[in-house]
């Protein structure tokens, strides 16, 4: 999609911080350090909207983007990422219920991208955001980030390997993502517009 304007709008500490226009949103989550933020400057063409490498656990909020493309208008929700050593117990479980009350009370969410890094098995917090997305029904679509670091003849051999470790059925879709070199943008873009109705 042609991309007019892309900017931030708000980092949510809940409910009422959400936006209230009804417009589609398209989520993303994923550990700390997968490539989250990467992912959405490269969607959007932006170098540096979406902070990389932000202190890892540190932000317990949900980070709207506001984007406007000549299709129509849609919302990135850039979920905290998870699974950083060093976050509380306490704080873990204050995140497991934002995001648990999110996906199971939030209308205009249309689809949620789960990010894991193509190189290693989704862990046992990837499985259970997986578990979450499937128990609640939403649609969602599987990222592999950092395509480039593993050689295109070992692709498939790593798509499997996430797939058997989710229980991923076939006919969800798995995309292969690199931030450095675009790989995967058209697809996933198509995707999005999609699952937004755009
Ligand atoms: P986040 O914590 O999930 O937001 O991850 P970042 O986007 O900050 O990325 C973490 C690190 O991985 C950074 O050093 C990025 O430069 C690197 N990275 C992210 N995406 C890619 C990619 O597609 N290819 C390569 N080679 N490195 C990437």
């Amino acid at each position: 999609m042609k991309i007019k304007q892309s900017e931030f709008v708000i980092s949510a500490v809940g409910p009422s911080q959400y936006p209230e226009d009804g417009l589609p949103e398209i989520s993303l989550a994923g550990r700390s350090n997968v490539g989250k933020s990467s992912l959405i400057n490269k969607m959007l063409l932006r170098k540096n909207l979406a902070r990389t490498s932000q202190q890892p656990g540190k932000t317990q909020t949900l980070n709207y983007y506001k984007i406007n493309g000549e299709l129509g208008e849609l919302y990135f929700v850039d979920f905290p990422g998870y699974g950083y050593a060093k976050v509380s117990k306490s704080e873990r479980e204050a995140w497991g219920k934002m995001i648990e009350r999110y996906l199971r009370d939030r209308d205009p969410l249309k689809l949620v991208l789960q990010l894991v890094d193509v190189r290693h098995p989704p862990s046992a917090d990837d499985k259970k955001m997986y578990e979450w997305l499937s128990h609640y029904e939403i649609p969602m679509a599987v990222v592999a980030t950092k395509a480039d670091k593993v050689s295109r003849s070992q692709w498939p051999k790593h798509v499997k390997m996430i797939r058997q470790t989710l229980g991923m059925p076939g006919h969800e879709p798995l995309v292969l993502f690199s931030s450095e070199t675009g790989q995967g943008r058209d697809e996933l873009w198509s995707i999005i517009m999609k699952a937004a109705g755009l």
